[in-house]
Formats: C-alpha cells, sequence, structure tokens
C-alpha cells in the first residue's frame, strides 16, 4: 500500500487524483488531503476517504472545517497553516505526494516533497518555473522520484528511454515538440482580443481545470510556462524545444531523436491519464479515461504559434534564455495580471502589457538560495500591482474626460 498525500485536493487535478485512487484501493492508502480555503468540500473529502491529515492553509477556513466536521471524523487531525502543508508533504505515512496547489503558493510544500525523498507528482509547475535549480538539486540530493504532471511533460518522460535524470537530456535527444491547444481564442482576429470576457477565457475547448490555467491557456502563457518547465525537467536549451499548436490536444508532445524518429504519446485529454501513469510507474493501471479512437479523430492538425497575438509566450520564452530569476519575475506579475483580468480589473491584452512592464524593469540575477526566489517573486507582485493601479487610474481619467 502506497501512502498518497494530495496537495490541492479540492482542485481539478486533486480531484482527478482522487478519481484515480478510488479506483485502486488495493494499492494506494489516502494519508492526506490539503487546500487553501475550501472547508466545505475537504470535509466532504474527509468524510469519504477518513485520511489520517486534513489541512487548510487558511486558519479561519481550517476553524469552519473543525466545526463542520465535529466528532464525524475522529481519526482524521485537523491541521491550519501554509506550514502545515509541509508537514504533510514529509509525514513519514506519505510515501507519494500530488503537488496540484495552483501557483507560487504550492512552493514550499512541493520543495519540502522533493527534500524528504518523496515520489514527487508535480502539476504545481508554478514551483519549477520558480525554483527549477534548487527543485531539482533538492530531488538529486534525497533520491525523491521526480514525475511530470502536466500532460505534455508527462507525454515527453513517457517517450523518453528509462533510467533519466531530472534536468539531464538523455544520449541522443535532438528537440522536443511540445504541443499546444491554442487555449478559446486560437482563431480569433487580434483586435477582438481588447474585448473577450473572463467567462469566455475559463471556457476551455478540450480541458476542464481550474481558473488560473485556463486563462494561462488562454494567453498561451500556459504554454510559456511549460516551455520553461522543459528545459528544466529535461535539460534542453531553449533552442531545443518547438511548440505546435495542436488543436486536438490528442498527441500531448513528441520527442526528436538524432537519428530522425519521433516517439510522440497520444491519449483523450483527460489529466487521470498522467496522473494514474504517474502514481503507478513504471507500471501501468486503469485511470477511467476514455480509450482513443483515432478513427473518430479522425486527423491531427500542426501550426505554428502566433506570438504576435499571444504575446505572453514570447515572453516566457525570452525568459526562459535569460534563466536565472527572470522566470521568478514572469511568473510572478502573471499571477497577479490574471487575477486582475478575472476581477475585471485588466483586459486581455493588459496581462501581457503587464508581464512585460514587469519583466523588462526586471530583477535579472542568478538563484543562490530560496530566499532569492522569495524577494524577486514578493517585488514583481509589487511592481506588477502598481502597474496595474496606474492602468486602472487612465482607464478612470479617461472615462471622466469622455
Ligand atoms: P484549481 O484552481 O482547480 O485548484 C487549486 C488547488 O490549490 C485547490 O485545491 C486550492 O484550494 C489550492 N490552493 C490554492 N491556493 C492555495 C494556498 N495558498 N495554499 C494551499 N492550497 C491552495 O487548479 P488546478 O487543479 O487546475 O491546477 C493545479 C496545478 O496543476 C496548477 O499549477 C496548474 O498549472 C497545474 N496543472 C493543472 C492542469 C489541469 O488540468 N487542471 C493540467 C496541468 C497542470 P481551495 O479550493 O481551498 O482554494
Amino acid at each position: 500500500m502506497i501512502g498518497v498525500a494530495v496537495l490541492g485536493s479540492t482542485g481539478s487535478v486533486g480531484e482527478s487524483t482522487l478519481d484515480v485512487l478510488a479506483r485502486h484501493p488495493d494499492r494506494f492508502r489516502l494519508v492526506a488531503i490539503a487546500a487553501n480555503t475550501n472547508a466545505a468540500k475537504l470535509a466532504q473529502q474527509v468524510l469519504a476517504w477518513h485520511p489520517a491529515y486534513a489541512a487548510l492553509a487558511d486558519e479561519r477556513a481550517a476553524r469552519e472545517l473543525r466545526q463542520l466536521l465535529g466528532r464525524a471524523a475522529p481519526q482524521t487531525r485537523v491541521l491550519a497553516g501554509s506550514e502545515a502543508l509541509e508537514e504533510i508533504a514529509q509525514a513519514a505515512e506519505v510515501q507519494c505526494v500530488m503537488a496540484a496547489i495552483v501557483g507560487a503558493a504550492g512552493l514550499r510544500s512541493t520543495l519540502a516533497a522533493a527534500r524528504a525523498g518523496k515520489r514527487l507528482l508535480l502539476a504545481n509547475k508554478e514551483a519549477l518555473v520558480m525554483a527549477g535549480p534548487l527543485l531539482i538539486a533538492a530531488v538529486k540530493r534525497s533520491g525523491a522520484t521526480l514525475l511530470p504532471i502536466d500532460s505534455e511533460h508527462n507525454a515527453i518522460f513517457q517517450c523518453l528511454p528509462p533510467g533519466v535524470t531530472p534536468g539531464v537530456a538523455p544520449p541522443g535527444l535532438k528537440r522536443l515538440l511540445l504541443t499546444a491547444s491554442g487555449g478559446p481564442f486560437r482563431d480569433l482576429p487580434g483586435e477582438a482580443l481588447a474585448a473577450v470576457t473572463p467567462e469566455a477565457a475559463l471556457a476551455h475547448p478540450n480541458w476542464v481545470m481550474g481558473r488560473k490555467i485556463s486563462v494561462d491557456s488562454a494567453t498561451l502563457m500556459n504554454k510559456g510556462l511549460e516551455f520553461i518547465e522543459a528545459c528544466l525537467l529535461f535539460g534542453v536549451t531553449p533552442a531545443q524545444v518547438q511548440i505546435l499548436v495542436h488543436p486536438q490536444s490528442i498527441v500531448h508532445s513528441l520527442v526528436e531523436y538524432l537519428d530522425g524518429s519521433v516517439l510522440a504519446q497520444l491519449s483523450a485529454p483527460d489529466m487521470r491519464t498522467p496522473i494514474a501513469h504517474a502514481l503507478a510507474w513504471p507500471e501501468r493501471i486503469s485511470s477511467g479515461v476514455e480509450f482513443l479512437d483515432l478513427l473518430k479523430a479522425g486527423r491531427l492538425d500542426f501550426r505554428a504559434p502566433d506570438t504576435t497575438r499571444f504575446p505572453c509566450l514570447a515572453l516566457a520564452q525570452a525568459a526562459a534564455r535569460a534563466g536565472g530569476l527572470d522566470p521568478v519575475v514572469l511568473n510572478a506579475a502573471n499571477e497577479v495580471a490574471v487575477q486582475a483580468f478575472l476581477e475585471r480589473r485588466l483586459n486581455f491584452p493588459g496581462i501581457a502589457a503587464v508581464i512585460e512592464a514587469v519583466v523588462q524593469r526586471g530583477s535579472g540575477g542568478a538563484i543562490g538560495a530560496l530566499e532569492d526566489v522569495l524577494a524577486a517573486d514578493a517585488e514583481s507582485r509589487v511592481r506588477a500591482r502598481e502597474r496595474i493601479d496606474g492602468i486602472t487610474r487612465s482607464a478612470a481619467v479617461r472615462d471622466a474626460h469622455a
């Protein structure tokens, strides 16, 4: 029995993970679940699974959880605060950690799992984008097993020879071909992008995902973050990663070798496939995902991404080339800008404009320690908020003069 902790259990990846775990009660035991504020959903999960630990980063929400559970779950210890998530990630009863918290909030618990030598199922791509060298060094030092959950990186992992070391390209590898659905605005003319709503951005054509990653998919920042993630995870240079827009989301990514062979992983667009793969690796287990019917799919299309309409991708590629703290600055500005877009304080093209302004003023520099990462993250958030406030103020002045 493998003890599993699901950090971010109330989210889209978290729920898909519980769905796969429920299909294999003979293999996995859910030891811990954790989220931020959603006490109601976490209470339901506690009552369904009876884990040893349930944690909420938000202290008030944790009190609510205790009230909701009353005496109904005596076997579950309710923990509060973000340190509790790190505690869970290192717990002795936990052998496998699903890191599925969204954004920078997942960094410390993801690092804690890596340092504790766990089998680390990495969905929280922002943690890797921010602190890739630290995370990979921690994995190597502790002997942790790092398995990518992002469908593209999981696909690449599946197409690599066995025994690859995190951050080291296997011999004979030429390029990685990273596919992108193109998001809901793939075919929208550039002029129309200023008027798109958060609701339209959240309606992804192929995947059902959390709010932040859905907006990232619409701006192509998700592919940009994945571009950085691919370089770090597989030890390739930015020049060795090509992005292909593939509207059907069936080919999840490809690996090209020096002999001209190209290996791909295909499956229906459902996160339970990479989750089941990583949970059972190197074995294979059922995931509940519908089997692929290529005759029904009929065709697989590929085209180049348009970085004029979607400048976030080019900004992320530039950050990947610069390395050091640039990806941290990019990621933090993006998190703040996406939140402002969801709150209707910024329009869709404004997301890239804010990131560009913050990245240009840059902080540069190399990553020495976690403190460098956290400082660059905090500074970049301040600058992004200032920029958004500036945009909001100018819009208010324009409206007043109109
Ligand atoms: P969701 O928004 O659906 O879920 C986010 C989860 O993180 C929730 O459980 C939420 O808790 C928790 N959370 C948010 N903030 C905090 C915090 N400060 N402390 C502790 N927990 C927190 O996101 P997704 O499941 O879509 O994405 C999760 C990660 O996986 C992201 O990094 C994303 O990029 C990546 N990913 C997602 C894919 C998908 O298909 N959804 C595909 C590939 C990667 P609460 O509910 O209480 O707010």
